[in-house]
């Protein structure tokens, strides 16, 4: 006859219990599995895997150089760092594999249903391609960092969840000896090559942040009085173990890697700390000349990095050039030719490199505020032998120096050439015929006293 209810609200309890679990299987930075839901999915997968007879992988990742960022950005960088480390990686996974956060810099992702051993392999190069890409912070510039990865197969590394993270591990640290930024299977004779590009990009980066890298100077001659009037700064990486790497290997790897700004500034910083140098010794200035790639115009503060060196070297921004690529004008119209217009404003030399090689023509060429033209060193080559070469280059010497700018040959290597450029009155010649690039203390035996007249 009665019915007595009785109702309880669970909510709270529904809230608690999910907090327990999440204090109990998630890493409260990430938000990612923890060590305790990483081994009983581990546990969880050897049973399944073992019942229907299929495979799975562990990948060990660890960080390169977060603890240097951590140190130098302090520890809210670091874990904003590793929150956004934590959704790349996610990225590259299915929903049913786990990624987990063991701690520190260390993560671990168990890849569920591989059919393959390369599967495996195409997920770490996808993640250690990703970790490449630079990390915006709040509160500094964008960073860089890298990821190794280990890599242990179930059942053939192992078939227990500990012995196949020893072996991963183990992996872990032979991908380290190998060089940053790859991965490695355990055993050794399982390892397969790490893509080249991939390589030989985590050792740049290695042999930027190491101090490899060397400015080599090559001389500009005034063709009427044969006297050195400038010198281009080419950079070379010192490589301890295969020597000198010529730019153009890794210049364009440094370019699709993202990292050419940074090789850019330090050139600029180098040849400015150096020309300063050298005038500070008694030397006569002389107007030394970087190449700028036209990546670096699209990096917001071009203008503002370049001001920051000049300041900060004490180096005369008269005797700095900057050579540009028709492509760097091509693009971007207006915005290249404010920072142009400011950079000239400074006092800083303008060159255009490759003239003659892509579509801009002289009146085109007119738009922009300019001081040089540098004839490139194929029309060069075919002087003395080809016709067509030699009127082309005669035009661009008589038509640049109409419209005002100052026009120099590279690559000049005989004599017949650089008699041809004397003839048709070229401005500036550089080339094998007087010097090749060299290193700044040969450099230097080249220069000349000031004459000091009170
Ligand atoms: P580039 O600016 O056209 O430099 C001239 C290249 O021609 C240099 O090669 C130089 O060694 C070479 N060269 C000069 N005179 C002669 C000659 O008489 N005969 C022959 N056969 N070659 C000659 P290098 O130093 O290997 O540089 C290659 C390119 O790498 C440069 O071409 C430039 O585009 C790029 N590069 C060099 N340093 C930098 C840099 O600091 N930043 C950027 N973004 N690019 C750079
Ligand atoms: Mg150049």
């Amino acid at each position: 006859m009665h019915y007595v209810a009785s109702i309880v609200d669970i909510t709270d309890y529904k809230i608690a219990e999910e907090k327990i679990i999440k204090l109990a299987f998630y890493d409260q930075l990430t938000g990612l599995a923890n060590r305790r839901k990483l081994m009983d999915n581990l546990n969880r997968s050897i049973a399944m895997c073992n019942r229907e007879n299929k495979q799975f992988a562990v990948l060990m990742i660890d960080l390169d150089r977060f603890k240097a960022i951590n140190d130098t950005l302090g520890h809210l960088a670091g874990d904003e760092l590793l929150k956004q480390v934590a959704t790349r990686i996610s990225l590259c996974l299915r929903d049913t594999d786990t990624l987990a956060r063991m701690g520190g810099d260390e993560f671990i992702i168990l890849l569920e249903g591989i059919s393959r051993q390369e599967d495996a392999a195409r997920v770490a190069t996808e993640i250690v391609e990703d970790l490449s890409a630079p990390f915006k912070l709040t509160q500094s510039d964008a960073v860089r960092i890298g990821a190794s990865i280990g890599i242990a197969i179930y059942p053939q590394h192992g078939t227990t969840s500990e012995l196949l993270l020893n072996n991963s591990d183990t992996a872990l640290y032979q991908a380290k000896d190998n060089g940053r930024g790859c991965f490695s299977y355990f055993p050794e004779d399982l390892t397969i090559p790490v893509p080249q590009h991939l390589k030989s990009e985590a050792r740049l980066r290695y042999g930027i942040e190491n101090g490899e890298l060397r400015v080599f100077y090559q001389a500009q001659i005034d063709v009427k009085t044969n006297e050195i009037i400038g010198a281009e700064a080419l950079v070379r990486w010192l490589d301890p173990n295969e020597g000198l790497i010529l730019p153009n290997t890794f210049i364009p790897l440094a370019e699709e890697a993202g990292f050419i700004t940074k090789i850019g500034e330090w050139v600029l910083r180098e040849v400015c700390r150096q020309g300063k140098e050298w005038i500070d010794a008694g030397f006569t200035p002389i107007r030394l000349a970087v190449n700028v790639s036209s990546l670096q115009f699209e990096q917001d503060n071009i203008l503002s990095s370049i001001e920051t060196i000049l300041k900060e070297t004490d180096y005369p921004a008269e005797y700095l050039e900057l050579e540009l690529t028709e492509s760097s004008l091509m693009e971007n119209h207006e915005l290249v030719v404010d920072i142009l217009t400011h950079l000239r404003a400074l006092g800083i030399h303008l060159a255009i490199v490759d003239f003659g090689t892509g579509y801009s023509s002289l009146a085109y060429l007119k738009r922009f505020p300019l001081d040089v033209l540098k004839i490139d060193k194929s029309f060069i080559d075919d002087i003395s032998h080809n016709t067509d070469d030699m009127a082309i280059t005669e035009a661009i010497i008589s038509m640049g120096q109409t419209l005002g700018f100052k026009v120099l040959a590279e690559g000049v290597e005989t004599i017949e050439q650089l008699n041809f450029l004397k003839l048709k009155q070229c401005d500036i010649f550089q080339g094998y015929i007087h010097s090749k690039p060299i290193p700044s203390d040969e450099f230097v035996k080249l220069l000349h006293y000031k004459v000091v007249t009170d």
